[in-house]
């Protein structure tokens, strides 16, 4: 807790006592470079973030099991665990607001693991999508396929195409 006078990170409590009925508590507290007193109050977070499912239920955001979601879409790929769980644990923080639908959980996730890796990106993507056909799955890998060349900036059209149908035997 920083003084708000001259911003020195260390103070001294002098004395803490409940209020709002135990609500909160008071902390009187002084700073150790300019030795002028502020007060500063702690309370407990009471409304967590609530995820709005698609049938319209309201349930308690619940990091561990986005990150389990998270884990299981990167399994054995290249990606870094403590990358997945800071995710999981600031998203709450970093969504800032009461309510989030499930969907739009689903979509920041998706946004945040595609530059990681793309079979980690598809594999939560068609979970969380639940593809319900192999087109859709395989159009998702596509667009994919084309917005790595647009980042490429290159022309990878080397005799490539295949349009026609080339499961003759
Ligand atoms: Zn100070």
């Amino acid at each position: 807790m920083h003084c708000p006078y001259c911003s020195a990170p260390d103070s001294r409590v002098i004395n803490s006592r409940p209020s709002d009925e135990g609500a909160s508590i008071r902390r009187r507290r002084e700073c150790q470079s300019c030795s002028r007193r502020f007060t500063t109050y702690e309370r407990t977070q009471l409304e967590p973030l609530m995820v709005v499912k698609r049938g319209g239920v309201r349930q308690a955001f619940n990091p561990d099991k986005l990150l389990r979601g998270l884990l299981l879409a990167a399994e054995k790929r290249p990606v870094e665990e403590g990358a997945l769980r800071a995710f999981a644990y600031s998203f709450e923080d970093e969504v800032g607001r009461p309510e989030i639908s499930s969907e739009d959980i689903g979509r920041r996730a998706m946004a945040f693991l595609r530059p990681l890796d793309d079979v980690a990106y598809i594999r939560f993507a068609s979970v969380y999508r639940d593809f319900d056909s192999v087109e859709h799955f395989l159009e998702e890998i596509q667009g994919l396929r084309r917005s790595d060349g647009e980042a490429a900036g290159q022309d990878t059209a080397s005799g490539e195409k295949s349009s026609g149908g080339s499961g003759a035997s």
